[in-house]
């Protein structure tokens, strides 16, 4: 599915010479590394503050223990994304609240929002799934309009672009009140361990969650809030900032083969290909709307699962993300739920399937994974 090899030897020169400076340093906790690494995410990223952490799942706790949720809090978000996203909400004794997706984008639906607000609603957190921008515009009209915060999941969209109705753009993360992200090794920004961080333009934020991640220290040895220990060490500080210097091209590497996948599926009936915001595919040579972290199909009139036999019988690695929605969940069962509510889930995780998705894939092994694909759905 990833290619992680292949990419680390072509910038192996650069990582392991400043692996080792770290090394030599002996500055392995909150080196100058990671303190390099934040400003310059925050300039790549158009963000007032990026705060490191230990990994995305620590960033999303973390972001909602500085916005003072309080248990009882109503949080709502997707039902189709990964279980990090709802178990922090779970964790900390808030009430998540599923709601269906977009069946084209995959993204929060936004009238499955509305719909879901009750008075103890505090929070929603949209997921930037497979790479693409949610509908920020309209999330955060919704915030707005109930005085509600909006925490950003966005793990699988470092680097894309969100555009607004009126042309302006900004980066994924950089829209709500504060957002989380992973630098999972296989994550579009990966480091060669466990890695996140916290964005937001909120100063006095900022400042709360530089303490939640110390321990709840603002000053040493003073404990004014509870607080974790979730740290960004400088080994994964320093192979990330060399990284990010080349996360554009990574991602056009990505666009550049889902352009592919998308072209040799163009014909087939029962493909549907990924597609990005209303207009636009996400994959035309101008814009960054969708980088890619996973490339992922709906297949129809197809056995979804004898086609992910097929394709691992043929040496092709693929994914089905995901095969459960969290709302069947056991740990996070609600009765209040209702299965008319999920139309779209209870059909997505029946049909997708994420083909291998990586900075290095050529055009010889996507010829022989969209042959493999359309030859089953046809069969
Ligand atoms: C990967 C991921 C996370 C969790 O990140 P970790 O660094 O593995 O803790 C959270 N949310 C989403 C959507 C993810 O894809």
């Amino acid at each position: 599915m990833v290619d992680l090899k292949g990419q680390y030897t072509k910038i192996k020169d650069a990582v392991d010479a400043s692996v080792l400076e770290v090394l030599d340093s002996t500055a392995y906790i909150n080196g100058p590394k990671v303190h390099e690494f934040q400003k310059n995410l925050e300039n790549y990223l158009g963000v007032k503050h990026v705060i490191p952490c230990a990994n995305g799942t620590d960033a999303l706790q973390i972001a909602m223990m500085g916005l003072g949720l309080k248990p009882g809090d109503e949080v709502i978000t997707a039902d189709f994304t990964f279980a990090a996203t709802v178990e922090v909400i779970a964790l900390l004794q808030l009430t998540p609240v599923l709601v269906d997706v977009d069946p084209v984008t995959f993204n929060i639906d936004i009238d499955a929002i509305k719909k879901a607000i009750t008075p103890k609603t505090k929070a929603i957190v949209p997921v930037h799934l497979f790479g693409m921008c949610a509908n920020m515009e309209a999330i955060m009209e919704i915030a707005e309009a109930h005085n509600l915060f909006v925490i950003e999941d966005n793990a699988q969209g470092i680097g894309a672009d969100y555009t607004y109705s009126d042309g302006r753009k900004a980066k994924s993360g950089t829209i709500g009140h504060v957002a989380s992200t992973s630098f999972f090794p296989s994550k579009n920004l990966g480091c060669y361990g466990d890695g996140g961080a916290i964005f937001t333009n909120d100063d006095d934020l900022a400042h709360t969650i530089r303490g939640i991640v110390n321990h709840g220290m603002y000053i040493r040895y003073h404990h004014d809030v509870v607080g974790v220990n979730s740290r960004l060490d400088s080994v994964q500080a320093a192979i990330l900032d060399i990284k990010l210097k080349n996360l554009d091209d990574y991602n056009k590497a990505r666009q550049a083969a889902a352009r592919k996948y998308s072209e040799a599926f163009k014909d087939e009936d029962n493909i549907v290909t990924p597609s990005g915001k209303e207009q636009c595919d996400g994959i035309c040579d101008s814009c960054d709307c969708h980088v890619f972290h996973q490339y992922t199909l709906r297949v129809l009139n197809t056995d979804r699962d004898a086609l992910v036999k097929h394709l691992n019988d043929n040496g092709i690695p693929c994914g089905v993300y995901y095969p459960i929605p969290l709302h069947r969940q056991k740990a996070y069962l609600d009765p209040r739920y209702n299965e008319a509510d999920f139309k779209v889930t209870n059909q997505l995780v029946k049909e997708v399937i994420s083909l291998p998705m990586h900075t290095e894939l050529d055009d010889e092994q996507i010829a022989f994974i969209t042959a493999t694909v359309i030859n089953f759905v046809n069969s």
